[in-house]
């Protein structure tokens, strides 16, 4: 068996999905319903240590702390804005810091309960280069453990108050996801689970630049919501922005999205960063209409959140409306996302940027 190891050389039990730690445990010769036990400690309790799981027989825990090690993000700071969003950096002992954003929302969810929403990195830096955003910036210095990648909505979820949850996880956050398939894909397995994080497969979106062949991937193994990050309308001018066009052409990608076979009710969400001159014309409009009109397609708008690092400007709000009216027009669902945490640099395009302040000695 290929186990995970920690960087202490012991098994990584949170990246393992249950069926692994069933195997894992009838190798050690302990039963299926014991790491079922476990399992359910770590995710649903949040256990810190094997000690503290008093069902378990002090023979088991003691093999497990020999072997095997529950593993933490540790915080290095939590920060609040002014709207309520908050952003969490936390140190990987890769040697650097990756980011979560929670967004509360009182838009109520279906259960009418406040929504709550928590963006998710997959990986430390970014290796798709998108121009507009600064995580690309830092290129891609290391991949995350599904340990990793599962512990953001674990850890965050502790420091809410009791009776709020988070309701719905975006991987939106620091890398591209599908660039980390086979981690991802145990950090959503655990998600998802009801013995574990119980998340809704309706309440967990994937977003991606168009890594085609892991989208048809992705899309027969979990029946998560997909998110295409499209920020063009046209070949040439996705191009620009956005690298990996070179390679998987925007034709090429809406076909793929045409062939997906969605569970009834999916749509494909398509977010579109709105950048003045650029992408935000009539014309532009046209386009993404008729790139789009055949798919079960919702587009979310993003204005682009000006900073420094970038001479980019964000289109005026009537601009953003014309575009947001035409698509609605022509029948299309369209929104317009709110800006959120921006004076903690949590909003869209931002993150990474409060992971380069870094000093040497903090990355240690
Ligand atoms: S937008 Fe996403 S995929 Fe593109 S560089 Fe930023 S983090 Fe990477």
């Amino acid at each position: 068996m290929n186990l995970p190891r920690t960087e202490k050389n012991l098994i990584d039990i949170k990246s393992m999905n249950l069926p692994d730690l069933e195997a894992f445990f009838l190798s050690i010769g302990e039963s299926k319903g014991r790491a079922l036990r476990v399992y359910k400690h770590i995710w649903q309790r949040g256990a810190t240590t094997f000690d503290e799981m008093n069902d378990i027989a002090k023979s088991t825990r003691a093999k497990l702390n020999e072997c095997a090690e529950i593993t933490f993000l540790e915080t290095i700071s939590h920060k609040i804005s002014d709207d309520g969003t908050q952003k969490f950096l936390w140190r990987i002992p890769q040697g650097g810091a990756i980011e979560s954003v929670l967004i509360p929302d009182t838009n109520r969810d279906n259960n009418g309960r406040d929504r709550m929403t928590l963006c998710v990195s997959s990986q430390w830096g970014c290796a798709m280069k998108c121009s507009f955003c600064l995580t690309g910036d830092l290129g891609l210095k290391g991949q995350l453990k599904a340990s990793q990648i599962a512990n953001q909505p674990l850890q965050v979820s502790k420091t809410l108050p009791e009776g709020v949850r988070i309701t719905n996880i975006v991987m939106m956050g620091m890398g591209e996801p599908l660039h980390n398939y086979k981690n991802l894909v145990i950090a959503l397995r655990n998600m998802l689970h009801n013995q574990a994080l119980d998340i809704s497969h309706r309440k967990l979106t994937v977003s991606t630049v168009g890594l085609i062949p892991a989208i048809k991937k992705l899309s027969a193994e979990l029946p998560v919501n997909l998110a295409i990050s499209l920020n063009a309308s046209n070949q040439e001018q996705r191009v620009e922005v956005m690298p990996i066009t070179k390679r998987y052409g925007l034709d090429e990608l809406i076909q793929c999205c045409k062939e997906l076979n969605l569970p009834h009710g999916k749509r494909i969400a398509f977010e579109y960063v709105m950048m003045a001159g650029f992408n935000d014309s009539m014309e532009d409009a046209h386009r993404v209409y008729d790139l789009l009109c055949d798919l079960p397609a919702k587009v979310n708008l993003i204005p682009y959140n000006e900073n420094p690092d970038r001479t980019i400007k964000r289109p005026s709000a009537d601009q953003v409306k014309a575009f947001q009216h035409y698509l609605v027009s022509r029948g299309m669902n369209c929104t317009v996302r709110k800006t959120r945490g921006i004076d903690i640099s949590a909003a869209c395009g931002q993150l990474g940027k409060g992971v380069r302040p870094l000093s040497v000695k903090e990355n240690l």
